[in-house]
């Protein structure tokens, strides 16, 4: 990854140093071997989520819309967080997936539903543009989407759409191949998406179990609230250990269909099974709207359908197992 990014966001963004850490559940990821320059891409991609996005995340989830989404989008492409990987000479920031994993994460933990239209716009539009793309496609295209100033580009109404020779992605009338090319990739990067909100469960139920009393007491001290953030824990860092490895395999050109689809499955059903712990550990708190509880819940539902549902991507992980016996 460019230092460019990380030198860009030190300068206009809270310090570096600075992590809220008392209402986080924070692992270190020295567990997961990141390096030094990883983990700072962890620290600020979560500072300026924290800073810019977390606060106004219940407000966008409530409206149904995000006043201030133009603004917002312009500062993450500043950011370099739109172009993740795109090459820097197509205005890009030059990094790899797991990259774009750790922001995505970050941005998701804040809010999930920004966070899956920033991996739709990263990786399902840019990323395949730049992997499909001509040279004259990625030139006119990649620098306006890595940097969100998409004034100049003309806008598109899909009724009676014709697109001219210079705009067609792939080979006429073998467009259903790009978008399958991009699938084992756009699985990945969403699974971010959950290990995000996965996080955000234990961020809110962590604190809040060590802070609610009943009987004397705080709850997380009864055994049965303990297997829960236990469980919760184990979630936590198993998906971790299984996206970021398959994240680290394709920045080394091995993509396996089987494996992105599993991270995905796996990370987005503990995702939902978390949230539903959080509910339960916030007994009736988590039930109504005044925590983040419920958002966490639909949030976390929607990546068990999105990018092919549970069911279609468990057909694909057995049909590779099942080609491997062949
Ligand atoms: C918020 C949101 C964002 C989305 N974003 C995008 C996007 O950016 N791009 C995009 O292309 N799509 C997007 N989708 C669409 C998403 O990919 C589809 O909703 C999803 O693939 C399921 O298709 P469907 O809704 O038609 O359900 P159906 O195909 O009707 O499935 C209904 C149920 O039947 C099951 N089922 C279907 N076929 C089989 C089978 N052969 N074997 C076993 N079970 C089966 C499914 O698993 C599911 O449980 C989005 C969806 C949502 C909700």
């Amino acid at each position: 990854m460019s230092l460019r990014v990380g030198s860009r966001l030190l300068k206009t963004h809270v310090n570096r140093q600075t992590r809220f850490l008392s209402q986080f559940y924070n692992i270190d990821d020295s567990a997961f071997g990141f390096t030094d320059q990883q983990k700072e891409l962890r620290n600020l991609s979560f500072n300026f989520a924290q800073k810019e996005l977390a606060p106004i995340a219940g407000e966008i989830d409530k409206k149904n819309n995000f006043e201030n989404l133009r603004p917002f989008w312009k500062e993450l492409g500043r950011l370099g967080f739109l172009g993740i990987t795109a090459k820097p000479e197509y205005g890009g920031t030059g990094g790899g997936y797991l990259d774009h994993v750790i922001i995505l994460e970050e941005i998701s933990r804040a809010c999930a539903a920004v966070g899956l239209s920033c991996g739709a716009h990263s990786n399902l539009c840019l990323n395949q543009i730049h992997r499909n793309g001509t040279e004259d496609q990625k030139q006119k295209y990649l620098p306006k989407f890595s940097s969100a100033y998409l004034d100049g580009l003309e806008t598109f109404t899909f009724d009676n759409l014709k697109a001219g020779a210079a705009n067609i992605l792939g080979e006429l009338n073998k467009g259903v191949y790009v978008l399958f090319s991009g699938l084992d990739l756009e699985r990945l990067v969403l699974s971010a998406v959950s290990l995000g909100i996965l996080q955000s469960c234990c961020d809110v139920a962590f604190q809040y179990a060590h802070d609610r009393k009943q009987f004397g007491k705080p709850i997380a001290g009864f055994q049965l609230i303990q297997g829960k953030i236990a469980d919760m824990h184990m979630a936590l860092c198993a998906s971790k250990c299984y996206i970021y490895t398959i994240a680290r395999a394709c920045d080394s050109g091995f993509v396996s269909r089987k494996d992105c689809s599993a991270v995905i499955t796996y990370a987005s059903e503990m995702s939902t099974k978390a949230a539903l712990d959080v509910i339960q550990i916030l007994g009736g708190n988590g039930y109504i709207n005044d925590y983040p509880a419920g958002r966490l819940l639909r949030d976390a539902k929607l990546l068990e359908i999105g990018a092919g549902t549970s069911e279609i991507r468990r057909m694909v992980i057995s049909r590779a197992i099942t080609e491997e016996y062949s």
